[in-house]
């Protein structure tokens, strides 16, 4: 197939914004080209030389096209710069430049579309030292053989600016058009869905017709496009939308991640499906020793959390990772992610996407060996509306930021690419922010890992409890210190330190050093929580479980001035739990 013929098309394409009439534009065209060529048409058409989840990726500095493209045509290349300035599109330099240069080209071939592609794919691919000079000889070439009309749209792909505004599902629409009814769309979307592949989808209609994607699975190394889910505000709805009945599960908080797994071989993919591999070696090694099948597609959440406290930290902690490649190595020390994992999609050559979601479930958990680092989703089916709002404090409490609901009735299939009521998000978007302060007692410290080897990792806090006349824990601290603070204080501590616990503090955890009540300091936190582990107001507001503070900060104010029975008192503490409760609810 010639070049030009796909450049009629673009053309086309340009001159219109209807959908409809798009849509009929690539139809006609795909039913013309063979079947080899469809796979390339359809990447090029979006701008692309290989479905989104390649890492291989079209975008060419300007300034190397312009050079190009001014000394391919003899043009100066002061010139080209003034024009592209002007102009802002590197297409439309092109065009003009070679439109202007056009009689003076002396040997023109004419271009096709696998010379274009195969240029296209070695510009990208080339690397290392002398690859600029090389990616210019590859485009030079073509541009020598272009019409102006092709060279515009060359100049456009191969710096990553195609933008015809051709959506996916337009392609799904005009394929399906091509080569199928208009019934087979939702099989056509299917396919897409299960592959993220368009080029393949094509080519297989092409090849076979509508019959050759039926068959289509999803495969190992092709992502899945995620399943999503709707939202209700409260449990009720939910369970009146699930027929009464639904499996619940904690909405972590973090990074949302697909696996695939093939004996030793892990791909991990985003939601957006990037490649995450190379930012989650610590993920990709835990993986490998707790799958206990031969190969499959997992999906889970990736959630840090604090090397210090155990506590699972916010999303954001998660982007440090990103763009440190040269850091991983001392990201991934200070921010170990755990991965919750909550499906499996595919299973020893199985493909469980149409299967219902208990199915899904019994197969991960079947293949799956839970280890401190890799664990399954907490889930609980739930027909009560209490038993709901239970577990939403639950989830809460031990740092996720909601609920999931997921039906479990027959039809529970997976819908990759959809966001449907099959799956139903249940967040309280309140700020439960403390707006004051406490002032809380160090009472004792654990040892630090990583980077904080040889300091505290963090500080074990109280409140006082002023009927009692006792120090009853709240939180573990370990944010908010600066490095000096951090290292000044073992030897702030030392005059306090005991060999075990004071008879005064009642403490649920082992720390690494106790201290006699004495420093109190300035702490601010996201929220508080019921939490099993601290012993604040223990069993006053549930029986067997404290109150908690989360996220919490040391504010960098060490209160010299209270002494430790002035300290933030429990009853002080349940108080503002009531008040923010009452706030939650409002
Ligand atoms: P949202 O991003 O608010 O639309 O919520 C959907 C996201 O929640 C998913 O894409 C996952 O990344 C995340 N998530 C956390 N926990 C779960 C879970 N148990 N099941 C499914 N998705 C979860």
């Amino acid at each position: 197939m010639l070049y030009g013929e796909l450049v009629k098309v673009y053309e086309a394409l340009e001159s219109t914004s209807g959908r409809l009439e798009m849509t009929d534009i690539l139809a006609k065209f795909f039913q013309m080209a063979d079947c080899e060529s469809l796979r390339k048409i359809v990447y090029l058409t979006q701008g692309q030389l290989y479905p989104d989840f390649y890492p291989q990726k079209l975008g060419l500095a300007d300034k190397l096209l312009l050079k190009t493209i001014a000394s391919t045509s003899g043009t100066n290349e002061k010139n080209v710069h003034e024009l592209w300035l002007k102009e802002g599109d590197p297409g439309t330099v092109s065009e003009r430049i070679f439109e202007e240069k056009r009689q003076t080209t002396l040997f023109s071939e004419t271009l096709t579309l696998n010379r274009v592609y195969e240029a296209l794919q070695r510009i990208t691919e080339a690397e290392g030292s002398g690859s600029q000079h090389q990616k210019m000889r590859l485009l030079s070439d073509v541009l020598h053989d272009a019409t102006p009309r092709e060279a515009k749209y060359i100049a456009r792909i191969v710096t990553g600016k195609m933008r015809l505004g051709v959506a996916d599902m337009t392609v799904i629409d005009a394929l399906s058009q091509a080569f199928a009814t208009k019934e087979d769309r939702d099989v056509v979307e299917r396919a897409f869905n299960v592959s993220s592949d368009l080029g393949k989808v094509g080519e297989r209609l092409c090849r076979n017709g509508i019959e050759g994607i039926k068959e289509m699975k999803v495969e190992i190394g092709n992502p899945i496009r995620a399943m999503l889910a709707e939202r209700l505000p409260s449990p009720f709805e939910i369970l009146e939308r699930m027929g009464g009945r639904a499996a619940f599960e904690y909405k972590y908080d973090g990074v949302r991640v697909q696996a695939h797994i093939e004996g030793k071989e892990i791909t991990l993919f985003s939601r957006r499906l990037e490649d995450l591999t190379s930012q989650f070696p610590d993920v990709v090694k835990a993986l490998r020793s707790a799958f206990r099948s031969k190969s499959g597609i997992l999906e889970g959440e990736c959630v840090p959390v604090d090397i210090n406290t155990g506590e699972m930290l916010p999303f954001q902690e998660v982007s440090h990772r990103r763009g440190r490649k040269h850091d991983l190595t001392s990201a991934i020390e200070e921010y170990p992610v755990r991965i919750f994992l909550f499906d499996c999609l595919h299973l020893d050559g199985e493909d469980l996407t149409n299967k219902p979601l208990l199915e899904r479930r019994r197969a991960l958990e079947s293949c799956v060996q839970t280890t401190d680092e890799v664990r399954t989703s907490e889930m609980r089916i739930v027909d009560k509306i209490e038993d709901a709002d239970a577990f939403f404090q639950e989830a809460l409490r031990d740092g996720c930021e909601g609920l999931m609901a997921k039906s479990v009735a027959d039809d529970s299939v997976y819908r990759a690419g959809s966001r449907g009521f099959l799956w139903i998000k249940y967040k309280k978007e309140y700020k439960s922010e403390m707006t004051d302060t406490v002032d809380l007692v160090v009472v004792g410290a654990f040892a630090g890992r990583g980077r904080r080897k040889g300091v505290y990792g963090a500080l074990l806090m109280a409140t006082y409890n002023g009927e009692e006349d006792t120090f009853e824990t709240v939180c573990k601290l370990g944010s908010g210190f600066d490095d000096q603070t951090l290292a000044s204080l073992p030897s702030k501590l030392e005059v306090s330190r005991l060999s075990e616990k004071h008879p005064k503090v009642h403490s649920k955890l082992e720390a690494d050093f106790w201290f006699e009540p004495s420093m109190v300091i300035e702490v601010l936190g996201a929220e508080i929580t019921i939490s099993p582990i601290h012993t604040c107001a223990y069993s006053r507001i549930r029986k067997d479980a404290g109150l908690a503070i989360r996220f919490p900060r040391f504010t960098g104010r060490f209160r010299d001035d209270k002494g430790p029975r002035e300290a933030t008192t429990t009853a002080e503490l349940e108080t503002m739990y009531k008040n923010q409760l009452k706030k939650v609810d409002g």
